[in-house]
């Protein structure tokens, strides 16, 4: 039997004007990247998607999980392959089709065919009408109860006569959706241990962004000590999506202290959230990214009304892109289960954050509050030394494994 193929169709909403090319080629070389080591025979381009040909079947389960994390993809089909038989070439196409729908079950539907190879004799209507009527003729025989149905059909056998090999599926797999990683320019992210900023990092990657991460640590250097571990898990979970990524780690609890001994205990939250922004948009201008992110998600606590937003996110002079703005919790945990980084947030560890928290925390500040809250502090100087504690961790994505490059202190003036 010839080895698996699949079908890979992406949305053809990004590909209106001229930028069709420069999508495609990222989408093309994110599948490669993606599927580095594995055993791939060729992947073609017949028309409006791509037929990546394996050579061992056995890779075909880990092929569609790779292919799970490439973004742009609408969705995937597995498909057999039909011999061509100049005497007779319906009777290959209809009997892989009829192999691909006995099987399944379905209150209704339909056949499909496109034909890029046009000197197969027959054209595609053709071809669905004919072995539409064999797949009728076949389930009638069988017993099934059905109806045909062009519109709205439950299962859809498609058949594609490729200049290759003629392709027949019935299941399509839903893809990650998107845009193809590494199109649209750098952020960099605010990243906690918790569940919130990974999902808000994750659905900007796959909006085409690169992503570096940016994690401020309190408590000890051994794991289990800080959230360092839970950090460095959680961007390994997401580079495979964008293949390469930066962990900056900042050592935060020296810089939380001051805050503590100098400013009014309501707005200590707020000041430490301040100097975070800060300090990541110096790392966001050396490493030129176009961006912030953050997990905030309106008044889910509160830190995240609407007026303290404003007032902590006066600080920055960048664009500060909060993904999870409108999203409630569930929705955010259903992406965080999704992506794999549920479990990862859901393992106790020891976040800076909560540890210096006040009793009754400000709800409604201004920014003018808080420039007067942080009259005793000097925020440059703390900048400067956050930037000089920092350590920086390459990762990077390849032969479906992701492995630490290298671990260096880097000076980001
Ligand atoms: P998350 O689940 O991402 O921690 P949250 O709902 O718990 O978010 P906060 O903990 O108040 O809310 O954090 C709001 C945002 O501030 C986070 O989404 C993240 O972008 C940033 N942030 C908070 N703590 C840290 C940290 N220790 N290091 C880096 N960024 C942080
Ligand atoms: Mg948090």
């Amino acid at each position: 039997m010839a080895a698996a193929h699949i079908v890979v169709h992406y949305h053809e909403l990004w590909l209106k004007g001229g930028n069709r090319d420069f999508f495609l080629s990222k989408l093309r070389l994110a599948m490669r990247r993606a599927l580095d080591g594995l055993r791939i025979a060729r992947i073609t381009e017949p028309g409006d998607r791509y037929v990546i040909e394996l050579l061992d079947d056995a890779e075909l389960g880990e092929t569609l999980e790779r292919l799970g994390r490439v973004s742009g993809i609408a969705n995937l089909g597995v498909a057999r392959t039909a011999e061509r038989d100049p005497e007779n070439p319906l009777g290959p196409l209809c009997a892989a089709a009829w192999e691909e729908v006995r099987k399944e079950t379905f209150a209704s539907f339909a056949v499909r065919a496109k034909r890029s190879d046009k000197r197969f004799p027959l054209n595609a209507l053709s071809i669905e009408r004919e072995v539409g009527g064999y797949l009728h003729d076949q389930l009638q025989a069988s017993g099934h109860s059905f109806r045909v149905d062009l519109r709205n059909p439950e299962l859809t056998c498609r058949i594609e006569i490729t200049p290759g090999p003629v392709l027949v599926y019935a299941r399509r797999i839903p893809g990650a959706g998107g845009l193809p990683a590494n199109t649209a320019g750098r952020l960099t992210c605010l990243l906690s241990g918790g569940f919130d900023s990974s999902v808000a990092a994750w659905k900007m990657m796959r909006r085409g962004a690169h992503v570096n991460f940016v994690h401020f640590w309190g408590g000890g250097a051994k794991p289990g000590e800080s959230s360092v571990h839970v950090a460095r898990e959680l961007v390994k979970r997401l580079v495979p999506w964008q293949f390469t990524a930066k962990l900056y780690l900042v050592p935060f609890e020296p810089l939380q202290r001051e805050i503590m001994r100098q400013a009014p205990e309501q707005y200590r939250i707020l000041l430490y959230r301040r100097l975070m922004l800060r300090i990541a948009e110096r790392v966001a201008r050396g490493g030129r990214s176009l961006g912030l992110v953050t997990g905030d998600s309106l008044a889910q606590v509160a830190s995240q009304t609407l007026q303290n937003m404003a007032a902590v996110g006066a600080v920055t002079h960048m664009p500060l892109y909060r993904p999870l703005v409108g999203d409630d919790k569930l929705e955010i945990l259903e992406i965080a289960k999704k992506i794999g980084t549920h479990d990862i947030s859901a393992e106790p560890f020891h976040d800076c954050c909560p540890v210096f928290l006040p009793k009754a925390p400000a709800l409604f500040a201004t920014a003018q509050e808080l420039d007067a809250a942080e009259a005793g502090l000097n925020p440059e100087e703390m900048v400067r030394s956050g930037l000089q504690t920092l350590s920086v961790e390459r990762y990077r994505y390849t032969q479906g494994r992701v492995i630490q490059v290298e671990s260096l202190r880097e000076a980001t003036a």
